[in-house]
Formats: C-alpha cells, sequence, structure tokens
C-alpha cells in the first residue's frame, strides 16, 4: 500500500506519520518511511537546492519531478512490489498545490510531468491534513520554524490549501480529508477511523 500525507506547512503531519508507523509496525507491517521532496540521495541533494536558492516554478517542478522519479524507481515501487507499506510525507499533490496553485503554474504542464514520471502510479490513499492557513501559521510560529516557505504570506497557503481541496475533489477516492485543527488525540482518531474503513 501506498500512502501519502499532504498539507499545508504546521498542518501537523510529521507526528501522526511517526505514530501511524509505529501503530502498523505494531501490528506486524513492513513500513517504509519516506518523504518528498527527497526520499533518495540523488531526491534529497536536488531538495537542499530548491529549498535554499531562488528559482521559478517551472525550475522548481522539474526538479521536484526529476527526484520524484529517481524516489519511485528506487525506493517506492520496490517497496511496493515487495509488499510493504510505504508511508510518504507529501507527494505529486504537493506539487499541483505548491507549484500549481501556490505559484501559479500551468497545471496543465504538472499533469504532463505526472504521466511521465509516474506511468499511472498513485497512492492508495492520500490522508490531507486540512486546516486555515491563520492557525497553521500559529503552530509554526510556536514551534519557530523559519525558513524561505515558512515565512510565506497567508495568502500563499490559503491558496496551496484551495490547490489540495481541488485534487481532493478530483479523486475523492484516493483523498480522506482529516480535519487537521483538531487536537492531536482527535486527529489520530479521524486517522485510525479512516484506516479502519478501509480494513488496513
Ligand atoms: O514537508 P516539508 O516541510 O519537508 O517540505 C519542505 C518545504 O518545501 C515546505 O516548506 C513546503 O512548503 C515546500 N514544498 C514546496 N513544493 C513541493 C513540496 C514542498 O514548495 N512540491
Amino acid at each position: 500500500r501506498f500512502i501519502t500525507f499532504e498539507g499545508i506547512d504546521g498542518a501537523g503531519k510529521s507526528t501522526h506519520i511517526a505514530a501511524l508507523t509505529e501503530r502498523l509496525a505494531q501490528g506486524g507491517a513492513a513500513v517504509v518511511n519516506t518523504r518528498e521532496p527527497g526520499g533518495t540521495v540523488l531526491a534529497e541533494t536536488l531538495r537542499g537546492l530548491f529549498l535554499h536558492s531562488g528559482m521559478d516554478s517551472l525550475t522548481e517542478a522539474l526538479l521536484v519531478f526529476a527526484g520524484r522519479r529517481d524516489h519511485l524507481q528506487r525506493v517506492i515501487e520496490p517497496a511496493l512490489a515487495a509488499g510493504q507499506t510505504v508511508l510518504c510525507d507529501r507527494f505529486t499533490d504537493a506539487s499541483f498545490a505548491y507549484q500549481g496553485a501556490g505559484r501559479g503554474m500551468d497545471l496543465s504542464i504538472l499533469e504532463t510531468l505526472e504521466d511521465w514520471v509516474q506511468e499511472g502510479r498513485q497512492p492508495d490513499l492520500t490522508l490531507w491534513f486540512d486546516l486555515p492557513a491563520l492557525m497553521a501559521a500559529q503552530r509554526r510560529a510556536a514551534a519557530r520554524e523559519a525558513d524561505r516557505f515558512e515565512q510565506q504570506d497567508l495568502e500563499f497557503f490559503e491558496r496551496v490549501r484551495g490547490g489540495y481541496a481541488e485534487r481532493a475533489a478530483a479523486a475523492p477516492q484516493r483523498f480522506a480529508r482529516i480535519d487537521a485543527s483538531l487536537s492531536v488525540p482527535e486527529v489520530a482518531a479521524q486517522i485510525a477511523a479512516v484506516m479502519e474503513a478501509r480494513g488496513w
């Protein structure tokens, strides 16, 4: 199974990825925990470039998708072929949300890259951690996180959020919206309910 985690910065994905990894592993599943942008030596190198040097959105998208191709070939596809459960912190929906909705990139280019790079591979489930950008910003401030992206304004993150909403509406079977404005135990309960509903 291929499960991805999406949401704007400060949505609280990391906490719940760790918790779900532990729960699945305790249940006997072989879990591969990975992330994007990144997940391989090459893709992590590209991530470093992408996070720390300014570039236009198409360049950004090309780097992210190049890393994604490497990640799929070296990590994700082999793990799925071996029957392992892959938990991935961000995947292609983030490209549509950040480079597309956030930075205004032409979605048809992203769709083409998605087709080329993934050759039909899609997550089996995407847990979308949704909350207002203001609340996410308050959490980031409390955690004292800051980088190039964190400083972007609330409008940017509301656009990104809207991008996720569009992707969710287009793939309702794959997406599960999690109300990430709630407390950690409440979010964990929502995730458990989604997994249970699928018999996972
Ligand atoms: O999820 P993570 O915090 O590792 O992502 C690193 C940064 O890259 C985040 O600030 C996120 O907003 C940004 N990002 C992006 N475009 C993507 C994926 C992530 O701008 N496709």
